[in-house]
């Protein structure tokens, strides 16, 4: 191993292993860095949406992720009953995958190692290391050590050490969901949709957000929910007590197990979703955030893992080409490409955000959403099509 390099990734979750193998790919020398050692776990529905499965399926690991469990639609309950499929679009999948994140994660960082990055697992990353300019040049390790590098991209996920040291001020900062789940078994044949439920309320305020009952075969499920933080009392939520709240509407002869057992096993875990680009520009001189550390997931849906691995590979492929032309002070480039993707999709998702925090528009939408049975509209209404395989 050489203590430089062409581009250093912190984390190796989703967004940095797809970095770190598209790096690799364009020819850099890359370094991934991951405080964990893998396996391990990840909060998280487990939920692949089809545009997650093509980017896989891009990185050449279209074979591994057909063995999962596989999804061909969405049920919500609204609370009504109604079905969605996944959009059919050219070159995309129609379906998606129940993956655990022990497995999917582990796969994707043993991948960028075989395509020839250099991994170390168990090395947490500090903070970032600056020249006078104020440019990164590399990063630090606990014990100490420094590991300088051209580019440095941070996918550190939703709490970004890197991110933190820099002390970096966002125009979208503060758009963040809180999201809970625990895996579990349920007496019931093997599902292949997504279960959405969208009634969940707080002393009687419709929630912006929505529980989901998420199938991994074998009669596995991973039960969880999710609400965004333009809701005014957030806070007061006790997220567990909710999730309990939830699985009590859930069918009795699922069996599912109390969730103060699920609390007591550690297998309730909660996490923050950052979302709608809280680090933007997604660049500085010397660095790149992918993934969560960027506020990747999608404003609407809190789907994060398509749009981490989409952002890594953006981010590996930028970085690696501003190095070869004019160096590493300046990755306009990346947040070129970052906008034009989904630039539009992001301000409207900003939007809807904080108008989905006001209770009475919360509860009209699902009143018409309910009522109006024409499954265009409704897909429309949910932002189906874009959140789970749209541009
Ligand atoms: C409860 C919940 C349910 C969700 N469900 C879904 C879903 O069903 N489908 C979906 O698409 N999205 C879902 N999301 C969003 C999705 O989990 C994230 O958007 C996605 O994990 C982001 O990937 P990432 O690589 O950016 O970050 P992460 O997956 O968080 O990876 C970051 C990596 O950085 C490492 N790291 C952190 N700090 C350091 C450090 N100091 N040094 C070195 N390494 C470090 C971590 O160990 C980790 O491996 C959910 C989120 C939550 C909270």
């Amino acid at each position: 191993m050489t203590d430089r390099y062409d581009v250093v990734v912190a984390g190796g979750g989703p967004a940095g292993s797809a970095a770190a193998w598209q790096a690799v790919r364009n020819g850099a020398r890359v370094l991934l860095c991951d405080k964990a050692e893998f396996p391990r776990d990840k909060p998280c529905g487990d939920g692949l949406t089809p545009r997650a499965v093509s980017y896989l399926q891009k990185m050449g690991l279209g074979d591994e992720v057909a063995r999962f469990h596989r999804l061909n639609r969405a049920t919500i309950f609204s609370p009504s009953e109604w079905e969605l499929s996944f959009p059919n679009r050219p070159g995309m999948p129609d379906h998606g995958h129940g993956i655990r994140r022990t497995q999917l994660d582990t796969m994707l960082i043993d991948h960028a190692a075989s395509a020839g990055a250099d991994v170390r697992q168990g090395e947490e990353v500090v903070g970032a290391v600056t020249d006078e300019d104020g440019r990164v040049t590399g990063i630090t390790l606990k014990g100490g050590e420094q590991v300088r590098a051209d580019a440095v991209i941070a996918a550190d996920g939703a709490y970004s050490p890197v991110k933190r040291s820099l002390k970096l001020d966002s125009r979208y900062h503060g758009y963040s969901a809180i999201a809970i789940r625990a895996e579990m078994s349920a007496v019931r044949p093997d599902s292949d949709s997504l279960d959405i439920h969208l009634k969940i309320s707080h002393r009687g305020d419709q929630l912006p957000g929505y529980g989901w009952v998420f199938p991994l075969g074998d009669g596995r499920v991973n039960v969880g929910l999710g609400y965004v933080n333009s809701y005014r009392h957030w806070k007061q939520i006790n997220a567990a007590e909710l999730l309990g709240q939830f699985m009590a509407t859930l069918p009795p002869d699922w069996e599912l197990p109390p969730v103060g057992a699920l609390q007591k096993s550690k297998a309730l875990q909660g996490w923050r979703l950052p979302m709608g680009f809280t680090a933007w520009p997604p660049w500085r001189p010397g660095v790149l955030f992918a993934g969560d550390a960027m506020g990747a997931a999608r404003p609407v849906s809190g789907a994060g893992i398509s749009k981490a691995l989409q952002s890594g590979l953006a981010a590996g492929e930028c970085a690696v080409a501003a190095l070869a032309n004019g160096g590493p002070t300046d990755f306009t480039h990346y947040e070129q490409a970052v906008n034009a993707t989904w630039g539009r999709e992001y301000r409207r998702g900003r939007m809807f955000h904080r108008l989905v925090g006001v209770p009475a528009l919360t509860t009209a939408g699902l009143t018409v959403l309910d009522k109006v049975a024409h499954p265009r509209f409704r897909a429309r209404l949910l932002f189906w099509e874009n959140t789970l395989s749209g541009s």
